[in-house]
């Protein structure tokens, strides 16, 4: 399809009934905050079944706002599905609920991503089809495409073909192939984006950024995989929903969104600018062995995005690194109440370390 072949639509959310399913986690509770902000009469119904990485804490704003309804619910229990489209006959579904975490599916298994990332959208995607829904976008990742080499100019785009390397991945390239096929064979109006990583706040401290800044909290050392030299294409939070929020609005059904902002680094850049927030030096790092099926580096062609649907990050690196570093600082009772509900941030990690670490 050409550029000008698209017809961009001139609604918005208000009076519209959004399902964010996973709304309670990091990008999902960003999403409804951001949207609840922009639409008066937006109504939002959160249907999450907090998992370990779920929080409710992120959404503590918003408790008293009557545009915002939550649910607790899993997405891979059909009736549930059922029951929620029955109750409040959403107009727009965006899917963000996933278990999320690479090291999960490699050290404690794949069963739950499966249920949760196939299954899931198995559920959204039959209840979307019996419904009068105008668009279901389902919240993916770059990881479904592999891994690129280190070197090179080369970019995922949205014609590349999938070649997930670990059970997180291959689940997710599940879950965004049912969409393809559900569009193809029923013309559900389903909408898959592809993001790089994410970082800003209420980011659950299993993941890179938070889980090192957490560390240098704790006084404890940065343990980074392999020689760090792990590239990922870095995105603010807020960009990101930006992005899905065009895409809820005015993307054509069945159509498919790379989003990135060509802000390559590599992890061991990321460790060393945290350090720096902290005023340590680099002996405060610990190489530890490699995670299996690591991909090497991820990048973003994120043209198709910005010239048929117009959008363009606003968050620059150096800003938006500098304030995500000092809200997990200053927000203490949000850190403290994770860390007492879950006990310890990275289990999986720690867990590695312990047979890993280099002599
Ligand atoms: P997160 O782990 O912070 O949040 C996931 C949310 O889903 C949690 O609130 C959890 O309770 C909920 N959830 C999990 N299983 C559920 C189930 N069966 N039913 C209902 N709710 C369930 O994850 P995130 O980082 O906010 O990621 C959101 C989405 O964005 C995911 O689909 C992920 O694949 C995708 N994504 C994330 C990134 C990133 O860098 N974080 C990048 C690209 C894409």
């Amino acid at each position: 399809m050409s550029d000008t072949e698209l017809s961009f639509s001139d609604t918005s959310l208000n009076n519209e009934v959004v399902l964010v399913c996973g709304g309670a986690g990091f990008i999902g509770s960003n999403f409804i905050r951001q949207i609840l902000a922009t639409y008066p009469q937006v109504t939002v119904i959160n249907l999450d079944y907090l998992t370990y990485s779920g929080n409710l804490d992120n959404l503590k704003d918003l408790e008293e706002d009557s545009r915002y309804h939550f649910e607790q619910g899993n997405i891979a229990h059909e009736a549930t599905i059922t029951d929620i489209f029955k109750k409040y006959n959403p107009t727009y579904v965006i899917n963000f609920a996933a278990e999320t975490h690479v090291d999960k599916s490699i050290h404690v298994g794949a069963l739950e991503f499966i249920e949760t990332n196939v299954t899931g959208v198995y559920n959204l995607l039959e209840a979307v089809r019996a419904h009068c829904v105008k668009k279901y976008v389902q919240v993916s990742t770059d990881e479904v495409y592999g891994s690129l080499q280190l070197g090179t100019q080369d970019k995922f785009r949205e014609d590349t073909p999938f070649a997930p390397n670990v059970p997180y991945a291959a689940t997710k390239a599940g879950g965004d192939m049912l969409c393809r096929a559900y569009h193809n064979t029923w013309h559900v109006p389903v909408v898959v984006t592809h993001c790089s990583n994410n970082y800003g706040p209420f980011q659950y401290p299993e993941k890179l950024i938070p889980f090192f800044v957490l560390r240098m909290l704790e006084d404890k050392k940065l343990p980074l995989y392999g020689d760090g030299l792990h590239v990922r294409d870095w995105i603010h939070v807020l960009d990101h929903c930006s992005a899905l929020e065009l895409c809820l609005l005015h993307a054509q059904p069945g159509s498919v969104y790379n989003i990135g902002t060509d802000n390559e680094i590599n992890n061991l850049e990321i460790a060393k600018l945290i350090l720096e927030c902290f005023n340590k030096d680099e002996s405060w790092i610990e190489f530890v062995g490699d995670r299996p099926g690591h991909d090497r580096r991820y990048a973003i062609d994120s043209t198709l995005i910005r010239t048929q649907l117009g959008w363009e990050p606003k968050v620059h690196f150096t800003t938006g690194f500098k304030d995500t570093v000092n809200w997990y600082k200053d927000n203490v009772q949000w850190v403290d109440a994770v860390r007492e509900k879950t006990g310890i941030f990275n289990p999986h990690i720690d867990l590695w370390k312990e047979h890993n670490l280099k002599k």
